[in-house]
């Protein structure tokens, strides 16, 4: 999934158009997002996902062009004020280029929830411990605290089923505990009608209790793997159920899980590569570039 440039117009139209659902357009968005944003509520679901809620004048007129979009958060160090980076087409390599005492840290949420009305976006952040400056910051982090928030892609580039959205195809969506709220915002998006299209839909996570029984996806598959490598749980389901009908697969989260759930639904199940969104979110022992 690409982090720069401008939303076109013809894009997003496609993604409604194509998948044949009938809610309003969301209008292109000409110029990339960065805004100084408040923290106004934070709110553990689980042990390990703690729901932030960000406020700020310019989420009022934001408009997410899929719902699976996602946004940079700029966190400050550890008792550090917050210094944003210049507003650029490149938002790495505009913090990149700022002092290393002032430089934010840089990482990829997905938006739950947008409440315009209000200002305010939800974004659901796995923590663990201080491994990564993303996590520390969500661990420490308290109402009144300024975060800043960059918006995401060029065009947009998540979930787009195409003509798999009809309702005689099945999608396939896959998930570990960082794509929950990818998933759950996605099946708000499809909403409940007749004319909903059937999706199947595959959560592994360290455990319930970690993520928060809200955080679960309605009607999920859950595979629970413990203290296990990601894909432990999921990916020996996926190579053995038969999937009638399978149109479109979605899958995210931990990148070895994801590289191996692909290739089973590619040679496993006949997907062509094209029918297949996908994203490795983050990486069992490394940092995010
Ligand atoms: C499009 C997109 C959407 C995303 N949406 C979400 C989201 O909604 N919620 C969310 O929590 N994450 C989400 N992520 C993943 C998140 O950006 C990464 O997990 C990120 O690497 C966390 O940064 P960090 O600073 O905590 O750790 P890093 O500095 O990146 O990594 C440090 C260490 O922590 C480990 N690590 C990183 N993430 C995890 C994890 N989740 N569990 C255990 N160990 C980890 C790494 O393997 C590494 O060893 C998304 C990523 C992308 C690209």
């Amino acid at each position: 999934m690409s982090t720069g440039g401008l939303i076109e117009k013809g894009a997003v139209a496609l993604v409604h158009r194509a998948a044949g659902l009938t809610m309003a357009l969301a209008p292109a968005r000409k110029e990339q997002v960065q805004t100084v944003a408040r923290v106004v509520a934070v709110r553990d679901l689980g042990t390990a996902t703690r729901r932030l809620t960000i406020a700020a004048d310019t989420l009022r007129t934001f408009e997410r062009s899929g719902p699976d979009e996602y946004v940079g958060l700029l966190m400050p160090e550890r008792g550090a004020r917050l210094v944003m980076p210049a507003d650029r087409p490149d938002p790495r390599a505009a913090v990149a280029a700022m002092p290393e005492g002032e430089r934010p840290a840089l990482r990829w949420y997905t938006i739950r929830a947008h409440r315009p009305e209000a200002g305010e976006i939800d974004v659901d952040v796995v923590r663990h411990g201080d491994s990564g400056p993303g996590s520390a910051w969500a661990c420490r982090v308290g109402v009144g605290d300024e975060v800043g928030v960059r918006s995401a892609g060029s065009v947009y580039a998540g979930w787009r089923p195409g003509d798999a959205a009809a309702v005689d195809r099945v999608q396939l969506l896959v998930a570990d505990e960082t794509a929950l709220p990818a998933v759950c915002a996605i099946q708000e998006w499809l909403g409940n009608g007749p004319g909903r299209p059937v999706s199947l839909v595959h959560v592994e996570v360290p455990s319930v209790e970690t993520v928060g029984v809200e955080s679960i996806p309605a009607g999920a598959l859950v595979h629970e793997r413990g203290d296990a490598a990601p894909g432990s749980a999921v990916l020996d389901v996926l190579a053995q159920e038969p999937i009638p009908g399978l149109g479109y697969a979605w899958i995210c989260g931990e990148g070895s899980m994801v590289a191996a759930a692909r290739r089973h639904v590619m040679r496993g199940h006949g997907l062509d590569r094209r029918r297949i969104s996908h994203s490795g979110y983050w990486r069992l022992g490394r940092p995010r570039p």
